[in-house]
């Protein structure tokens, strides 16, 4: 007999992109354009205040709201911005984002994602029962203020901004996030700006909405700055009332950020990554000009390290699974967005695997023939 499961488990769709690493198990030496972390390692001080950390014994629990030397690390860091005094430590933006939405939303309660979207702004509110309501921002990735604006309804709670985005890399201004406040300023409503990628903004100085909008919870973290994906750390800072309430969730769910990850993380503040965020641009530059080379409609991301091209032909699947047959893994757009349209990239690779993978997708640009008479039974219109 199936066992009796709660609704949100149906609610909740299974991750696009396990489908691919399933995939990609099955290949030799692939082509990886798929992995949303950086390929560098953590720096090696970092690792060292870690170690010394269980050394030194802090390996307990610390205050739900993070260590006080923590706390106090990143205040200063912080230089006053965002609410002097609440500051909660959080298990990475996943863990800021998971309390922040059970802060916010009650079932039937509508927030704003953006499409295309990172996959768990639109799963949490699935799982939690509150309604995704998408403000689409295809073709250029811009977002248009009147349009978030003819969405919001009396059942809007809150909206969320991702710059620089997973999966399109684009970063908004200060003029866009100045006209986008205006209106969350008119309807009173809260947003979550989700910052994990602050430290990779290649073209203009990176800007939070957090500056201009006070009613923002700022979603910060160590795991793409640092390359700490595995030592779940992050911070969230904001309206004190939603912090109280996050840190109330945060008791009864996370209990606290790992000590050990926490006390290096007072390390890692510390730890200038700019020439990181250097090496990004160059890739990022490396990617944009081979795609436009080989034909692809492609927007130049301005920061993050995506970049979400047009496939060239049929739809998202069958071009990427026919990007994975030739040993390239990139990730089907539909994973990020309701459309089945584009694809994405990550370029935190090293330059070569970079190179192979432009000279696959130059290949891969043409359609191929069983594509072009539909023979492919791949489900996907490329044949009529
Ligand atoms: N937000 C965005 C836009 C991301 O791309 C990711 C990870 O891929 C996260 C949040 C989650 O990161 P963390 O490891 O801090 O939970």
């Amino acid at each position: 007999m199936a066992m009796h499961l709660a609704d949100r488990v149906s609610a909740t769709e299974i991750s696009g992109i396990r489908k691919v690493f399933d995939l990609a198990a099955k290949l030799k030496d692939p082509v990886n354009l798929s992995i949303g972390q950086p390929d560098f390692d953590v720096p090696a001080e970092v690792r060292q205040a870690a170690a010394a950390a269980i050394e030194s014994k802090q390996n307990s629990y610390t205050q739900t709201q993070g260590s006080a030397a923590l706390r106090a690390a990143l205040l200063a860091h912080l230089g006053g911005r965002y609410g002097e005094k609440e500051l909660l430590v959080t298990s990475a933006v996943t863990g800021g984002l998971v309390l922040a939405y059970l802060a916010l939303l009650n079932p039937g309660d509508e927030i704003l994602i953006p499409d295309p979207y990172f996959v768990m702004y639109k799963q949490l509110a699935l799982m939690i029962g509150a309604k995704p309501v998408y403000y689409d921002t295809y073709p250029d990735w811009k977002v248009d203020s009147k349009k978030i604006e003819s969405l919001i309804t009396d059942r809007t709670r809150a909206i969320v901004i991702g710059s620089p985005s997973n999966p399109t890399g684009v970063v908004y201004s200060r003029d866009e996030l100045a006209a986008i406040s205006e209106v969350l300023k008119r309807h009173d409503l809260v947003a979550i700006s989700d910052e994990i990628y602050d430290l990779f903004a290649y073209d203009t100085a990176f800007c939070s909405l957090g500056d201009l909008y006070d009613n923002t919870l700022v979603l910060r973290g160590f795991s793409k700055s640092h390359a700490m994906t595995g030592w779940r750390v992050g911070y969230a800072a904001g309206p004190e009332e939603l912090l109280q309430a996050m840190t109330k969730f945060q008791q009864f769910t996370y209990v606290c950020a790992p000590s050990i990850c926490q006390a290096a993380t007072i390390e890692a503040i510390k730890t200038d990554m700019s020439r990181y965020a250097d090496e990004y641009c160059k890739k990022r530059d490396k990617i944009y000009e081979g795609l436009v080379s080989a034909g692809y409609d492609v927007q130049k991301p301005g920061g993050a390290f995506y970049i979400f091209p047009k496939v060239p032909w049929g739809n998202d699947s069958s071009f990427v699974e026919t990007c994975i047959a030739n040993n390239l893994l990139v990730i089907p757009g539909s994973v990020f967005s309701e459309k089945k349209t584009h694809f994405r990239i990550s370029y935190a690779a090293s330059n070569e695997t970079i190179d192979r993978g432009i000279e696959i997708l130059k290949r891969l640009r043409e359609q191929p023939a069983d594509h072009k008479t539909g023979s492919c039974g791949c489900g996907c219109s490329c044949g009529n």
